[in-house]
């Protein structure tokens, strides 16, 4: 069997290990991702990218083409079979973070970011 070696091995390739995977990588540590899946799911299942995470991207230097590209949607409404339910004020943050809106990423910018990163950043194995 191959033996290979890395200061860092992380399991799972969701947001989360690609998150830890960006900040090794800003801090030069070598690492290694692996996911039991075959590649990314078809399905999306991050549409908006909350004021949290927002900030967490920015401390890793990642925030500035996420702004550029985004739809910064300052309120929410949400419908069940047509009918609405409730609207979310993303506004009424802004107290508590720079970041008072839910940032929309569309479908060919999250391909164009997908490959951007896994390009600059790393290396399939
Ligand atoms: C329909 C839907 C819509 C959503 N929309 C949003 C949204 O708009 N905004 C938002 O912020 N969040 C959204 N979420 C939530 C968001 O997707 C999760 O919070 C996020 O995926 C969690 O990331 P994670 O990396 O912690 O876990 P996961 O995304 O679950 O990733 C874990 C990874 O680890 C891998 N793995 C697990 N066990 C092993 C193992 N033993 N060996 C190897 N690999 C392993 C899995 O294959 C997986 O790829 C949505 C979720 C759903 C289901």
């Amino acid at each position: 069997m191959k033996q290979t070696h890395t200061e860092v091995l992380i399991i799972g390739a969701g947001p989360t290990g690609l998150m830890l995977a960006n900040m090794l990588h800003t801090y030069g540590i070598n690492f290694r991702i692996i996911d039991k899946k075959q590649g990314p799911s078809r399905y999306s299942k991050a549409l908006g990218i909350h004021p949290r995470a927002m900030e967490i991207m920015e401390l890793a230097g990642l925030s500035a083409p996420f702004l550029k590209h985004g739809f910064l949607a300052k309120h929410a409404q949400l419908y069940s079979n047509n009918k609405p339910l409730f609207r979310i004020n993303f506004s009424l943050l802004n107290r508590d973070t720079d970041y008072s809106f839910l940032n929309i990423i569309s479908t060919g910018n999250r391909t164009y970011f997908r490959k951007s990163f896994a390009t600059k950043k790393g290396r399939k194995r």
